[in-house]
């Protein structure tokens, strides 16, 4: 007997198989597995779902695959950053059971599994208006990931605010059997969402990049004082007067719906949500308005 609780190292798999004879025994004593899926490069926002999952359930797999299908940009996928072995580390770390890694032909090993789901108004509004197709390739791959899985609770970040309720769409339509949890923003101390895609930012860009959330603060703080016509057009002109900045949208809704409120009064949780370019890369970020 070791003197103390010697953690298990973090077991990599690339297969279905791989999945279920690892959470064969686990389920068979009626543990809970948990699942946080990610596209990698993680950081403390990813560790921060991993870190949740270890306390509520008792396995927890993450994974790691850059899904095509969700980007409708081949450029931004090609340039979207791949550290394996730097994420292994991460997970290692915070005691994370595995991680699974899988290829493309594992996760689309035919043209079924791209499957043509329809999300409705979510696909039409925010990022689903400015990224045709995204929410279809999330839907695709998610729905597959859990059909691999099979998690009894899966946990997603509300930084993808509409991908969240997405995801809560594809359960409910599928009548998959997996509770979705959405977990809270984590920051840079300086504002900055984290995101594997700040990795892209130059250092003047990262600076810039500090307006997103210095303006979603700024709409917090005038909300109910302020008109939601002149606190959307206000920020909209901070964020465009910087250097190489180009807004895909900055929009008041309602974090229910998504519906755009006009009024603080047409909504019980209002929400600012935006998308902006800095030079090529585009970062998004939100923040409840009460
Ligand atoms: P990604 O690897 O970007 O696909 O993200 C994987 C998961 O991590 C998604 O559920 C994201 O919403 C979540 N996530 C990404 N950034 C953050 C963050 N800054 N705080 C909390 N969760 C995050």
């Amino acid at each position: 007997m070791p003197p103390f609780n010697v953690p298990e190292p973090l077991k990599i798999l690339e297969k279905p198989e791989e999945i279920d004879a690892f959470t064969a025994s686990a389920r068979a004593a009626g543990k809970r597995i948990g699942f946080v899926p990610t596209m990698g490069a993680l950081h403390e926002g990813h560790l921060s779902l991993i870190s949740r999952a270890l306390c509520e359930c008792d396995v927890v797999i993450c994974s790691i695959f850059v899904n095509p299908t969700q980007f409708n940009d081949p450029k931004d996928y090609e340039r979207y950053p791949r550290v394996m072995d730097e994420d292994v580390k991460m997970l290692e770390s915070v005691g994370c059971h595995a991680v699974f890694a899988p290829s493309e032909k594992i996760i689309y090993p035919d043209d079924s599994f791209k499957l043509q789901i329809e999300f409705g108004f979510l696909e039409t509004v925010l990022e689903g208006k400015h990224r045709p197709g995204h929410f279809k390739g999330v839907g695709m791959v998610v729905k597959r990931l859990f059909e691999v899985v099979k998690p009894d609770r899966a946990f997603f970040g509300l930084k993808d605010y509409q991908q969240v309720m997405v995801i809560k769409e594809l359960v409910r339509q599928f009548s998959i059997p997996v509770e979705i949890i959405g977990m809270p923003t984590i920051r840079e101390a300086d504002g900055l969402a984290m995101s594997s895609r700040n990795r892209l930012l130059s250092p003047e860009e990262r600076t810039t990049a500090l307006h997103l959330s210095r303006v979603l603060r700024e709409a917090k703080a005038v909300f109910g004082k302020t008109s939601i016509a002149d606190i959307k057009s206000n920020a909209i002109r901070e964020l465009e007067a910087l250097p190489n900045v180009k807004v895909d949208y900055f929009e008041i809704s309602d974090g229910h719906t998504l519906q755009t409120i006009h009024v603080p009064s047409e909504s019980s949780l209002p929400v600012a949500l935006l998308a902006v370019f800095v030079g090529k890369v585009r970062l998004i970020d939100n923040m409840f308005l009460v």
